[in-house]
C-alpha cells in the first residue's frame, strides 16, 4: 500500500465496518461453515505480487464474514460477552497506527502514563483500595498466572525463579473457579496435584469452613499453603465467594488471596454491588476484564496488585539493552507482568471511559441487569422453563421441561437438543453449563447495543425452538 493511498482505503476500510454493522442483525450469529470449509478456500501459497484492497475486502465479505461467529451480534448471549464499542474500535485503530510497543517507559512515555492513570480511574470507580496499582495485561489467565506466580515467589522467599519451584505448595480455589486457575498452577511449576479444589454451598461460593480445614491439615502435613483464588462471578453460576471469611484466613496462615472477577468485576462500577468485594482491602490482587462487560474490545485485562514491588522483584530480569536513567521515576510495565512487549492497550480505555463518562457506563449495566430481570422474570412464569438457580446481574441459568418429563438424563438431552437447535438457527446464540448435574442453558445480556427486542426475541426464539424437539415432545 502506497502511502498516498492511506486515506483513500482507510475510508474503504471504514466503509467496510460501517456496512458490517449495519447488516450485523442479518448475519447468522453462529458461524454455519462445516470443518476446514474456510481453510479449502485460502490459496495453499500466498501471492507473489500485490493484491489490491478492492479484492482482499471482497474475500473478506465472501469468504472469511461466513466463518465468523458474531460477537457484536445483538442476538449473541453465550459465554461471557467480548464486547466491543465504535469508540473502543476507533482508538484501537489508533493504537495499530501509532504502533508503539510499549515495554518500558522510554518507548512511549504517553502509554506509561496513561495507563497509569485509567488504572487509577478504574481503580477507584470499582472501590478498590487506595493502596492498590494497576496494570493492563492480556487476558485474565495472564494475571491470574501473575498472581500465582507472585505468590510463589513471596512464600519461597523468592527462591523458586533461583532454585525451581518445591513440590510442596498448595494452592486452593473452589470447584467452580475457572478453568485458568488450574492451568496457571500448572503452568507455575507449583503442579496440578496440588491444586486444591474445596466444596462450594448451597448459594456456590467456597466454603471458608472446609478452607480452613483443608490448610490446617495440609500444614499438619508438612505442606505449604501458598495461595487461595476467590471468584467474584463464577463462569457456571456467577457466584461471589464470600471475601471477607477468606481473607481473615489467608491472614492468619500468611496465604496470598487472589480474586478472579473477571467477569463480574464490571459490575463494581455500580455502587450497589460494591457489597462483592467488602474486605477486598486485605487481599493481595484482583483481576478483572474490561474486555468482557465494560465495551473494550478485546484484549483488556486490568490487573491490580497491593504490593507493586514484590510483583516486580519477582518478574524483574534487567539487560543491559534496558537500561535506562528514568529506571525508579517512572513505571516500566515490562517487570509488571510475563510479556516484555505490550501493545498500548490504555488508548482504548481512555476512549471508552471519556466517550461513555462514569455515567454513561452505569446506564448500559443497569440498562443489562434490568434486560436481564425482564427476560428471567418471562422464563420462571413459563410453564415450561425453569430457572436453575436465580437469576443475578445480567446472566440467567435456566433449563427446559417439559410437561410430564420428570427423567434427568432425559432432561438433559432434551436441553442438549434445544440449544442445538437455537444455535443452528442462526438467530441467537446461547452456551451451556452443567449445575449440580442439570444442563442448563447460560443466557448473559451483556452486548453494547443489545435492546428489549432483542430479548423478546430470543423468548421467541426459545419457545419456538422447544417445539422442534423431537424429544420433548413425545406421542
Ligand atoms: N475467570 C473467569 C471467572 C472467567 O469467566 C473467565 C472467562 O470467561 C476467565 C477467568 C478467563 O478470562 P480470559 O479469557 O481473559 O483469560
Amino acid at each position: 500500500l502506497e502511502k498516498k493511498h492511506f486515506q483513500r482505503d482507510a475510508t474503504k476500510v471504514m466503509e467496510w465496518i460501517d456496512d458490517y454493522f449495519a447488516q450485523l442483525e442479518s448475519l447468522p450469529v453462529k458461524s454455519k461453515v462445516k470443518p476446514k470449509a474456510i481453510y479449502e478456500q485460502i490459496p495453499a501459497a500466498p501471492p507473489e505480487s500485490s493484491e489490491d484492497l478492492d479484492q482482499i475486502l471482497q474475500d473478506l465479505s465472501e469468504v472469511i464474514v461466513p466463518g465468523i461467529t458474531h460477537w457484536q451480534h445483538p442476538n449473541f448471549h453465550a459465554y461471557f460477552p467480548a464486547n466491543s464499542s465504535l469508540e473502543s474500535v476507533l482508538a484501537e485503530f489508533i493504537t495499530a497506527a501509532i504502533g508503539a510497543q510499549c515495554m518500558i517507559w522510554d518507548t512511549s512515555p504517553a502509554a506509561a502514563e496513561l495507563e497509569e492513570r485509567v488504572m487509577e480511574w478504574l481503580r477507584d470507580a470499582m472501590g478498590l483500595p487506595a493502596n492498590f496499582e494497576g496494570v493492563i495485561q492480556d487476558t485474565a489467565s495472564s494475571a491470574t498466572l501473575v498472581a500465582i506466580l507472585t505468590a510463589r515467589e513471596v512464600k519461597t522467599d523468592f527462591r523458586a525463579n533461583e532454585d525451581g519451584v518445591p513440590n510442596n505448595l498448595r494452592v486452593y480455589c473452589s470447584t467452580e473457579t475457572h478453568s485458568s486457575i488450574e492451568k496457571a498452577v500448572g503452568i507455575s511449576g507449583i503442579g496440578k496435584k496440588n491444586l486444591v479444589k474445596i466444596p462450594v454451598d448451597e448459594k456456590m461460593r467456597l466454603r471458608a469452613d472446609l478452607l480452613e480445614a483443608r490448610i490446617r491439615e495440609d500444614l499438619e502435613n508438612g505442606l505449604v499453603p501458598c495461595c487461595v483464588v476467590a471468584a467474584i462471578g463464577t463462569t457456571g453460576t456467577v457466584a461471589v465467594d464470600p471475601l471477607p471469611e477468606l481473607a481473615a484466613i489467608c491472614e492468619q496462615y500468611g496465604v496470598w488471596l487472589h480474586v478472579d472477577a473477571a467477569y463480574a468485576g464490571t459490575a463494581l462500577l455500580l455502587p450497589e454491588y460494591q457489597w462483592m468485594i467488602e474486605g477486598i482491602d486485605r487481599a493481595d490482587s484482583f483481576v478483572f476484564n474490561p474486555h468482557k462487560w465494560m465495551f473494550t474490545n478485546f484484549d483488556c485485562t486490568a490487573y491490580f496488585v497491593k504490593d507493586v514491588d514484590v510483583l516486580i522483584r519477582a518478574f524483574e530480569v534487567l539487560p543491559e539493552y534496558l537500561k535506562t536513567k528514568s529506571r525508579g521515576l517512572v513505571n516500566d510495565y515490562r517487570d509488571w507482568g510475563i510479556p516484555l512487549g505490550r501493545r498500548f492497550r490504555a488508548l482504548k480505555l481512555w476512549f471508552v471511559i471519556r466517550s461513555f463518562g462514569m455515567e454513561g457506563l452505569r446506564k448500559k449495566l443497569r440498562h443489562h441487569i434490568a434486560l436481564n430481570e425482564k427476560f428471567a422474570a418471562a422464563i420462571g412464569e413459563h410453564p415450561e422453563f425453569e430457572l436453575v438457580i436465580p437469576p443475578f446481574l445480567n446472566y440467567c441459568a435456566f433449563r427446559w421441561v417439559p410437561q410430564n418429563e420428570t427423567d434427568e438424563a432425559r432432561l438433559n438431552a432434551c436441553n442438549e437438543q434445544l440449544l442445538d437447535t437455537i444455535n443452528k438457527s442462526g438467530k441467537l446464540f446461547l452456551s451451556h453449563t452443567k449445575i449440580g448435574g442439570k444442563y442448563v442453558l447460560r443466557m448473559v445480556i451483556g452486548q453494547t447495543y443489545v435492546e428489549e427486542r432483542h430479548v423478546l426475541q430470543a423468548l421467541e426464539i426459545l419457545r419456538e425452538a422447544t417445539k422442534m424437539v423431537p424429544l420433548g415432545r413425545p406421542n
